[in-house]
C-alpha cells in the first residue's frame, strides 16, 4: 500500500547521532513516521543510536551546500545539531559553542530555499539573563526573562542569536519556525563522561565509580547549592514534537518545574545506589548560574501539558544505564588485551 506523502512527510533530524537527536528519530519511527533523514557530523559508528529504517547521512552542517542537500525534499526540519555539552564544555569552549551558529544559519537558509514547512530549533535555558539567576531561590524563569539580553557567555549568546534568526525568518520569509528552550535534558544514551556530560550523568558516574572503586568519595563542582530543573528525555521528545506542531510562535520553556540543588541531586543518586559518599566541593570549578528553574505557564497554557516525569524516576533509569555502560567498558578494556598470543 502506498503511503500518502502528506501523512508521511519527509522529516530531517539534524544532530541525529547525538543524545536527543537519536532518541527523536526513534520516537518518530515509533509514532509512525517512517520517512526520516537523519544527519550528523560524527561517523555512523559513533552515533548514540542508529535506525536502519531512516536514511542516515554523515554531513557537516556548518557547510551551506551540505544543508541544501540535507533539506532537499524535507517538509519538516528538527535542528538539534550543535557543538555542545554541559557546563564544563560551554565554560571552556565559548568559540566552539558560538560556531554552531553556522549550522542554524545555513539550515534556515536551506530550509527557506527548499520550501520546508516547519523548522524546529533546540534552544537552551542558557539564553536567560544572568541577573535573573543570581540566587539559588530565584523565581522561575518566564520566557520574557531572556531580555534585556545578558545570556551565558558563548553558548547562551549563540542560542539567543539563533532564536532571533528563527523569528525573523518566520516574520520576513514565512518559514514556520518553532523554538524550545530546553532545561537540562538527561536520560539513557546521553553523554556520561569525557567532559561534555551534564550534571545528572556526571553525578551518576561519580557515585558509581566511587562505589565500584571503594573510595566512597566524589567531587562536586561549586558548593552544590546551585539549583536546576532537570528534564527526562521522554518529556523532552513529547514536548519537542508538540511544540513543532503547535502555534506557539515565540520561544517556549521545555523543562520540568521540579527543582533541586546539586547537593539534593547527589542525595537522590545515593539513595538509588544504596550508598553514602564523602563530598569534596571544588569551589574553583565552573558551576554556572546560582539558580535556574523553568516557569511552565506558557507551555501549560498553550499545550495543556508540561514535563511531569519525576527526577527520581528518570534518574533511576539513567543510573542503571550508566552503570551498565561502565561495567561494559571495564569488561571490554580487559578483554581487549591479547589473551591468546598465537
Ligand atoms: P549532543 O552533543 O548529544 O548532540 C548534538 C549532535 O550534533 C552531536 O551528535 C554532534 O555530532 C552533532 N553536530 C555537531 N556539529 C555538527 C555539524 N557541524 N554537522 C552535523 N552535526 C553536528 O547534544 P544533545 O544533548 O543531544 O543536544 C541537542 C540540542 O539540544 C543541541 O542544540 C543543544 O545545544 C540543545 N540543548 C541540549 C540540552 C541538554 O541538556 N542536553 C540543554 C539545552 C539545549
Amino acid at each position: 500500500m502506498q503511503t500518502n506523502p502528506r501523512n508521511n512527510p519527509q522529516i530531517l533530524v539534524c544532530g541525529a547521532g547525538g543524545f536527543i537527536g537519536g532518541h527523536l528519530v526513534r520516537y518518530l519511527l515509533e509514532h509512525g513516521y517512517n520517512n526520516i533523514r537523519a544527519v550528523d557530523l560524527k561517523p555512523l559508528n559513533a552515533w548514540s543510536q542508529t535506525h536502519r529504517e531512516a536514511e542516515n547521512l554523515v554531513l557537516d552542517l556548518r557547510d551551506a551546500d551540505a544543508c541544501l542537500g540535507a533539506t532537499r525534499g524535507a517538509r519538516i526540519v528538527y535542528n538539534l545539531a550543535a557543538d555542545t555539552g554541559g557546563v564544563e564544555f560551554t565554560e571552556n569552549h565559548k568559540a566552539r559553542s558560538m560556531l554552531s551558529v553556522l549550522i542554524n544559519t545555513h539550515l534556515l537558509q536551506a530550509a527557506r530555499i527548499q520550501g520546508v514547512e516547519r523548522f524546529f530549533y533546540a534552544s537552551s535555558a542558557g539564553v536567560y539573563a544572568n541577573g535573573k539567576q543570581a540566587l539559588a531561590a530565584a523565581p522561575p524563569l518566564v520566557e520574557s526573562d531572556a531580555y534585556p539580553a545578558m545570556p551565558e557567555d558563548g553558548h547562551g549568546w549563540e542560542k539567543l542569536f539563533s532564536e532571533r534568526m528563527c523569528r525573523h525568518f518566520r516574520e520576513d520569509f514565512g518559514l514556520q519556525t518553532r523554538v524550545a528552550r530546553y532545561h537540562n535534558i538527561y536520560g539513557p544514551l546521553g553523554t556520561w563522561d569525557g567532559g561534555r556530560e551534564n550534571a545528572p550523568a556526571a553525578i551518576c558516574r561519580k557515585v558509581i565509580e566511587a562505589k565500584l572503586s571503594g573510595s566512597y568519595s566524589i567531587e562536586i563542582w561549586g558548593d552544590g547549592e546551585q539549583t536546576r530543573s532537570f528534564t527526562y528525555i521522554d518529556d523532552c521528545l513529547k514536548g519537542t514534537v508538540a511544540i513543532l506542531k503547535s502555534g506557539i510562535l515565540e520561544p517556549v520553556n521545555l523543562g520540568n518545574s521540579e527543582t533541586v540543588s546539586i547537593n539534593q541531586l547527589v542525595d537522590i543518586v545515593e539513595e538509588i545506589a544504596h550508598v553514602r559518599v564523602n563530598r569534596t566541593h571544588r569551589l574553583d570549578a565552573p558551576a554556572g548560574v546560582r539558580g535556574r528553574k523553568s516557569d511552565n505557564t506558557l507551555i501549560k497554557d498553550r499545550l495543556g501539558w508540561e514535563p511531569s516525569i519525576q527526577l527520581r524516576e528518570g534518574l533511576e533509569k539513567t543510573y542503571r544505564w550508566i552503570y551498565d555502560e561502565i561495567i561494559r567498558k571495564r569488561f571490554c578494556r580487559r578483554t581487549s588485551y591479547p589473551v591468546n598470543p598465537l
